[in-house]
């Protein structure tokens, strides 16, 4: 049987659903988060996703707002009802940001990192734990392991591209991974194009091929414009490219027997940091 991780009541990943996370790569404004936010939401997508704390690989870079940046996220989430997934970087933070949000992600420079998937496995949160660009999909499992054996089984694999040594994209997408995975694990695995290939002309194809392949669903970097982002804007989708892409899909998914899935807004599935069963209390948006 496979395993579900449930955002909120109406919101579960794993089965016949497919679920569209989407956002801009870094909460960079206000103003510009609401703008995406509100476009994805419009678009269909299930989830908002933005980076407060921003893992970049030049400490000169912009870094992510931090607990501003969360507090704009869960702003967006009431505006638009979409639940957030937000990166975490540091175990000192996992309350705060779990406090902010619906999914807790765990970047694939993090994958591990053994304390914070730990930490994570503490909450009875939903984790997304992205693959390592160059872990095995063993090592992904045994990471998965460290966030289940602390109690947590809200866990959804992602992959988002390995390294490989042709330029012409960012990562080398592994879609096989989507297949061995589901062979290997019954946690829900979704793909993440936008990393995968680096570039955003390249997204609506990868996305397409993730839904054939049998992904439960998707992470797709969405801004305002692109040109301008201080994070990742040349595989950012503009809003028009996201909602086209997202036309494609649906009329892809009746074929594949998947459901598109967003919650009707009227409630998160919130858990508490902390031991007990996972919870399904809900709150008002
Ligand atoms: C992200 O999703 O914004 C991100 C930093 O991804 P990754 O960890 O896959 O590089
Ligand atoms: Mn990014």
């Amino acid at each position: 049987m496979r395993k579900t991780v449930t955002i909120a009541d109406d919101l579960v990943l794993g089965g016949d659903t497919f679920v569209v996370m989407a956002g801009p790569c870094a909460v960079e404004t206000r103003d510009l988060l609401f703008t995406v936010a509100d476009a994805v939401a419009a678009a269909g997508a299930g989830m908002l996703r933005g980076g407060a704390f921003k893992p970049r690989t030049s400490p000169q870079s912009f870094q992510g707002l931090g607990a501003q940046g969360l507090a704009m996220l869960q702003e967006a989430s009431r505006r638009t009802g979409l639940p957030v997934v937000t990166e975490v970087l540091d175990t000192r933070d996992v309350d705060l940001v779990a406090d902010h949000c619906a999914m807790l992600q765990i970047g694939s420079r993090n994958m591990q990192n053994f304390a914070l998937l730990r930490e994570v496995g503490k909450l009875r949160k939903p984790v997304l734990l992205k693959r390592g660009a160059a872990a095995t999909l063993d090592e992904l499992l045994f990471a998965a392991d460290y966030v289940l054996q602390g109690g947590n089984d809200q866990v959804v694999l992602c992959e988002r591209g390995i390294r490989g040594f042709d330029p012409a994209t960012r990562y080398v997408l592994d879609l096989a991974a989507v297949a061995v995975l589901k062979e290997r694990t019954s946690l829900p695995v979704i793909v993440d194009p936008s990393h995968g290939t680096g570039r955003a002309a390249l997204v609506p194809a990868l996305a397409r091929a993730a839904l054939a392949v049998g992904a439960d669903g998707l992470l797709v970097e969405v801004h305002a414009a692109p040109e301008q982002a201080l994070c990742d804007g040349m595989q950012a989708l503009r809003p028009s490219e996201f909602a086209a892409l997202m036309a494609d899909l649906r009329r892809l998914l009746p074929v594949l027997g998947r459901r598109l899935v967003r919650t009707s807004g009227r409630g998160h599935a919130v858990a508490h940091p902390g031991s007990g069963p996972v919870s399904d209390e809900v709150i008002a948006p």
